[in-house]
């Protein structure tokens, strides 16, 4: 037999083409070819005689061939291949485009298996493209009973996939089963021996749904085991406690030329508590664009600082260090704060030490310097990339993340520079997951959530603009610059490009500084720009003396610059729905009405739909919940660029599942908490976390 680590080249009829296009669905081994499950299942469970077909049903019919042939059509300019079939019942005929080989590979007096769509034609009925299959002794794999569909790249067929998973499903016998026997019982799962042949060749849609939960219960599990240990290590571990500055912090909160909110208010009452603990916090703080979420972070950052102890506050992009630790400057001026910030571009550190009286005596790199002596550092990941080591760090916060990664955690506590305590984590993420798939997911974070936005805060108003109201867009973006407000361009690429119609921030800056708007004064800002560049011309909008920004996607998350009112969108179908939602929530965020215009060339009902989508809500929740439908659940909004665990199978609103799977994970870890009894799922974990580790 197989063994499930022997390479798909061993396999019968895999050349080296067909293993290279294997390779690009991720298929190397008869196990990945196994774990390549159907998206969906045609129904041919039916063999329906001849006579009793109905038009516009699908069907499976079986018959001997009376009569094959190929004709040219003038007409229509192609072959055709055209059959009769009978089972005894009636006569069928079938009828293929294109494919003369057909003829060659079925000859009458055949045995076939046909399955299909039955239309009308001409009068009688008829299948146009069926699925065919010559009957031998072996079953039928492409035309009985349920039909897997895959996943497929150029060049490789759902006949052909079929053929070669057929060929291997026996060896999933040998796959090794690690899910503990106890539990497998408790929730009536199959083996997973069971579970893979029946997720690709199943009799009905019950055993798809039975092998289905196995398969999915599988990932969950995983993922739960892994947030149990995760939280047990933290329980075990130390924290230094951040006593409640109650007057410095009030002190802060008053003179902000705006009040709270009570969301903002809540989520940093709890941020506090969690920080005067001696286990270390391990907190995910929620909000929508816009909500004010790195005010809650400037609360819990102020009053480390004034334990004398360090905080860390980790962001993704250059452009939003600059911004945050400006704010944090600002907004803590007169605390006697000492606020550093590194970043890392290319090769050059850059940092900013206005905040910092550095003591450069000793002979050690800057970066190295301002870690010591900051109470707190802003920074890109050059903050746990680069060589240095903080003189005692008890807060991280990660803005735009959901939280810290395994190894992320690990650099910090080494970098803290106290080997004894582990540092608080916070992290900030717009992404709205409900709570319950929150707790569920993440079962050792837990959760503030501001849910709501500001007062006096305007509705954004959104609106697909056709090519023919370009001008009037234009024209509006003038009145909007004339009373005061600022506007931001995205366009997919920086540079021209032959791909048709799609706008480059080079050339549109182009047009709009030369022809539509010659008289104001433009910037460009994207990606290949040096960082000092791009600092300045950051500085320069937020100081009002650039009017429009054109921009590629670096301004997506975070960017703050509150009178900006206008962001106007070129290739608007080219990005997804959460992003569109970030790009949006740059405009709107003071008591300005605000605008977003969506320019697409795109024409296909889709992306059309996706951008009326983002018309009608305004809300990320809600965006969310609109974004399922378009995507599959592999693919959900904004999950894919802010570390959200890949399942292959599972749905992430698989709460009941979800929540199976963390009673097992939280009832097993209680009775052996380091799987001594379990080593197999040991195994599986560790193989679990190296792969992460390499990606
Ligand atoms: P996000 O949650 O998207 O990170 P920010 O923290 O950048 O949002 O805040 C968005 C803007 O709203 C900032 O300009 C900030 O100063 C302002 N802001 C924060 N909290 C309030 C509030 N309670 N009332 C009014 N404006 C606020
Ligand atoms: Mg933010």
């Amino acid at each position: 037999m197989l063994s499930t680590n022997t390479e798909i080249t061993k396999i019968s009829r895999v050349g080296e083409a067909t293993a290279r296009k294997l390779k690009k669905l991720g298929i190397a081994t008869v196990k990945d070819l196994l774990f390549h499950f159907p998206w969906r299942y045609d129904d041919f469970s039916r063999v329906v005689p001849i006579n009793k077909l109905v038009s516009g049903v699908s069907a499976n019919v079986v018959g001997t061939i009376e009569l094959i042939q190929n004709r040219r059509s003038r007409r229509r300019r192609m072959y055709l291949t055209e059959a009769l079939i009978n089972d005894g019942s009636e006569t069928l005929k079938a009828i293929w485009f294109n494919q003369p080989f057909i003829a060659r590979n079925l000859r009458p007096g055949d045995r076939i298996s046909l399955a299909g769509k039955v239309d009308e034609n001409y009068g009688s009925l008829a299948m146009v493209s069926p699925v065919y299959e010559k009957i031998t002794a072996a079953r039928a794999v492409h035309t009985r009973g349920l039909i897997p569909n895959y996943h497929l790249t150029a060049d490789i067929t759902q006949k052909q996939l079929r053929f070669l998973i057929n060929q291997v499903v026996k060896s999933a016998d040998s796959l090794v089963d690690w899910l503990p026997e106890e539990i497998k019982k408790r929730r009536r799962l199959p083996s997973l021996a069971a579970a893979i042949n029946k997720i690709h060749f199943p009799k009905n849609m019950a055993e798809v749904e039975v092998a289905r939960q196995r398969l999915a219960f599988n990932e969950l599990f995983l993922l739960q085991l892994q947030s149990q240990l995760i939280k047990l290590n933290l329980k075990a571990s130390w924290a230094a406690t951040i006593n409640f500055f109650e007057k410095e912090t009030r002190q802060l909160v008053e003179r902000l030329p705006f009040k709270l909110t009570n969301a903002q208010r809540k989520s940093a009452w709890e941020i506090l508590r969690d920080l005067e603990k001696d286990s270390p916090m391990s907190r995910l703080l929620e909000g929508d664009v816009g909500s004010g979420k790195t005010m809650v972070a400037a609360i819990a950052l102020l009053n480390t600082a004034l334990n004398k102890k360090q905080a860390v506050f980790m962001v993704p992009t250059e452009i939003l260090a600059k911004q945050h630790y400006n704010n944090l400057a600002k907004l803590l001026v007169g605390f006697n704060i000492k606020i550093g910030l590194i970043t890392r571009s290319g090769k050059n550190i850059t940092h900013n030490m206005e905040h910092v009286t550095l003591n450069k005596s000793k002979k050690q790199p800057e970066t190295q310097i301002i870690a010591q002596q900051s109470d707190i550092i802003v920074g890109t990941h050059a903050l746990i990339q680069e060589k240095i080591e903080f003189r005692d760090l008890a807060l991280a916060v990660i803005d735009e993340q959901h939280r810290f990664g395994v190894d992320q955690r690990k650099t910090l506590v080494e970098k803290s520079g106290n080997k004894n305590t582990t540092p608080h984590l916070l992290s900030l993420t717009a992404t709205p997951i409900p709570r319950s798939l929150a707790l569920a997911l993440y079962g050792d974070l837990d959760i503030s959530i501001i849910n709501q936005l500001p007062a006096g805060r305007k509705k954004i108003i959104t609106r697909i603009v056709p090519e023919d109201k370009r001008g009037a867009a234009y024209r509006f973006i003038r009145q909007q610059i004339d009373s005061g407000r600022q506007v931001f361009v995205i366009c997919p690429l920086i540079d021209f490009s032959d791909k048709l119609g799609v706008k480059s921030v080079k050339e549109e800056f182009d047009r709009l500084d030369k022809n539509v708007f010659p008289d104001l004064s433009i910037g460009m800002l994207h990606g290949r720009l040096k960082p000092g560049e791009k600092e300045k011309i950051m500085q320069d909008f937020l100081s009002d003396k650039i009017k429009i920004l054109v921009a590629t996607s670096v301004v997506e998350v975070g960017v703050d610059v509150p009178n900006a009112s206008i962001m106007m969108i070129e290739g608007a179908e080219r990005f997804g729905l959460a992003q569109l939602h970030q790009f949006r929530g740059r405009v709107g965020r003071s008591q300005y009405q605000s605008y977003c215009f969506l320019f697409s060339e795109a024409q296909n009902e889709r992306s059309l739909k996706r951008l009326e989508t983002l018309v009608a809500h305004n809300d990320g929740f809600t965006l969310a919940k609109m974004d399922l439908k378009f995507r599959g659940p592999g693919e959900i909004y904004g999950l894919e660029q802010s570390g959200f665990p890949e399942l292959k199978i599972a749905s992430l609103f698989d709460y009941q599942l979800m929540k199976q799977a963390k009673e097992e994970a939280v009832g097993l870890l209680g009775k052996d908490e380091q799987l001594k009894n379990f080593p197999l799922l040991k195994e599986e974990l560790n193989k679990k976390e190296t792969e992460s580790h390499l990606e």
